[in-house]
């Protein structure tokens, strides 16, 4: 009898699948490493696969800006910009002219850029190094003429991969993918942030899965970040009540939501919370709308950043949070000042090496350091505010001190604004993101100094439990030991209230709806959730006491 085996790793999109597994198989890379070549040939071939894999990726940029938002999409911008790059180039020329075969070149100079670029350990670069492999890997499939697996399986599986890059996470026929599971990556990969946008239920971490499970019986558990591959019939039978039970919407259930969709979410006893989405830019707006949103209550600006390969001007900020702005039409947009450093690195700010980077030099402290590049968007903020009902809102504050420097800022801003004739929201609201424990612990002298509270729950639980949240390891210790993290929260909940602002949750949790009926409990005013888990979590508020 074939026994169960059971992998962890981390639930990414939420959602269950159950299937037959599949494992991705890149297509064949009959690379020819033969002595024999001819340069002028060899230069040829590589020049002209390089063009199509460039006309690829521009396919890829428009599909993926319609499917998950520019945000997103942007990938395949870095991609685009990748291939063209002119060192990564001479590099593949210069081993043609030692004498390899196109295919040869590119796969040595695939591998010693992301050595380089992995050597460097800073996460953000090894993303790049990811990104490299994926350009190379579609260049070789045009060298020998693949146009990389399709996918004849006529039933849906579960896809199971060592990685995904973007481009294959973005090119999955979602018709026939039920679901994916790769044995790396952290939440924060690209792949991740893809997955969360496209509501594909997906596992990540889970280490490596033997082969021999390539078309076997699992049921993919994203929500407590499980795969089990051969259940028992007691294992699918638990599973398919549970999948009925939880928040899976069935479709009448969708259809019963999206009919209340316009209505306020209050719980039986009366509560009203506010149901807003989480956003990394415009990509994502259209898609938090459709699904109801009442509001931003997350747009991380950082996105903006990383996207790019220099400092966006507050012209450009601006132009951005206008849109957005205006998009949502007088619903509340609260725009996060710039949290980079820890697992967000850029390369154009050149941040110090740190031992610890996410206990380091990050978010607001470095705002507060470079006071001018804080400048930019505090002021880009308020002249959005003119156009639509922004708030500004500060990541990882510890202190009062940091709060009273910030706000000192803000008003320097407001100033020069004014001189320039340029108008923002005089009134515009400041709130803080409730996401250390000092932050939780100071709470009550924070809320005499701001207008809300919003609550980071990856971050919070992090410190909180000491556990890494890049490690797929520490995933179930956080997932079971939520009550310290729910009684800061209640603690910052209290204070903010006495002093007559209100708070909301933006992490994760927010979107656990085992812990809602806790926060409405609490009296949290607002729950902030990405596109796909909306409906869901407006439908369980309905339903709590
Ligand atoms: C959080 O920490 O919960 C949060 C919302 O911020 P981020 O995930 O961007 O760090
Ligand atoms: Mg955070």
């Amino acid at each position: 009898m074939t026994r169960s085996a059971l992998y962890r790793g981390i639930g990414i999109s939420g959602g269950k699948a159950q299937g037959k597994i599949k494992f991705y198989k890149e297509a064949n890379r009959a690379a020819v490493k033969g002595t024999r070549v001819v340069k002028e040939i060899e230069l040829k071939r590589l020049k002209s696969a390089k063009e199509k894999s460039l006309e690829q990726i521009k396919e890829l940029l428009k599909i993926a800006r319609t499917t998950v938002g520019e945000g997103e999409a942007e990938i395949f911008e870095i991609h685009a910009m990748l291939i063209e790059d002119e060192d990564m180039a001479s590099a593949m020329e210069e081993e043609i002219y030692k004498g390899k075969s196109a295919e040869a070149a590119v796969e040595a100079s695939a591998e010693a850029y992301s050595e380089m670029l992995k050597s460097l350990n800073d996460e953000y670069l090894s993303g790049r190094a990811a990104d490299i492999k994926d350009i190379c890997a579609r260049i070789l499939r045009n060298l020998v003429g693949h146009e990389g697996e399709k996918e004849e399986q006529s039933e849906p599986y579960i896809l199971v991969a060592e990685d995904l890059t973007p481009s294959q996470t973005v090119s999955l026929d979602r018709s026939k993918i039920l679901g994916f599971v790769t044995f790396g990556g952290t939440p924060s990969s690209h792949t991740a942030i893809l997955a969360r946008a496209m509501g594909i239920p997906a596992l990540i971490g889970t280490g490596e899965i033997s082969e021999k499970h390539d078309g076997s019986t699992a049921l993919l558990n994203a929500q407590d970040g499980t795969l089990t591959v051969n259940p028992t019939p007691k294992e699918v039978a638990e599973f398919e009540i549970q999948r009925r039970a939880q928040d899976k919407i069935s479709k009448e259930h969708e259809r019963y939501l999206r009919s209340v969709m316009n209505k306020p979410a209050v719980t039986q006893s009366g509560h009203r919370m506010l149901i807003y989405a989480n956003v990394g830019d415009e990509g994502e707006v259209a898609a938090s709308l459709s699904n109801g949103a009442e509001g931003i209550g997350l747009l991380r600006s950082e996105f903006m950043y990383l996207s790019r390969k220099e400092y966006p001007t507050e012209e450009e900020l601006f132009r951005a949070y206008k849109s957005i702005a205006l998009e949502m039409g007088g619903r509340r947009v609260i725009v996060r000042t710039l949290d980079v450093g820890a697992d967000k690195q850029i390369p154009y700010f050149s941040m110090p090496h740190e031992e610890n980077p996410a206990l380091g030099y990050r978010a607001i402290r470095l705002c507060l350091d470079r006071q001018e590049l804080f400048k930019v968007q505090l002021r880009a903020i308020l002249r959005a505010s003119a156009l639509g009902n922004v708030c500004v809102m500060l990541p990882m504050v510890v202190s009062v001190d940091e709060v009273l420097e910030s706000k000192k800022l803000l008003e320097e801003c407001k100033r020069e604004l004014l001189t320039q004739g340029r108008d923002f929201d005089s009134k515009i609201q400041l709130g803080i993101m409730i996401e250390t424990p000092a932050a939780a612990i100071m709470s009550r002298e924070l809320a005499r100094e701001v207008d809300f509270f919003s609550v980071g729950t990856n971050d919070l639980s992090q410190y909180t439990l000491a556990a890494d949240r890049q490690n797929p390891a520490l995933s179930r210790l956080c997932e079971e030991n939520t009550e310290p993290v729910l009684r800061l929260i209640k603690m910052a909940a209290d204070s903010i209230h006495d002093f007559g602002g209100w708070i909301g949750i933006c992490g994760e949790m927010a979107a656990d709806l085992s812990l809602t009926q806790r926060f409405a409990d609490m009296g949290i005013d607002e729950l902030s959730v990405s596109a796909p888990y909306l409906l869901g979590v407006r439908g369980k508020v309905g339903e709590c006491s």
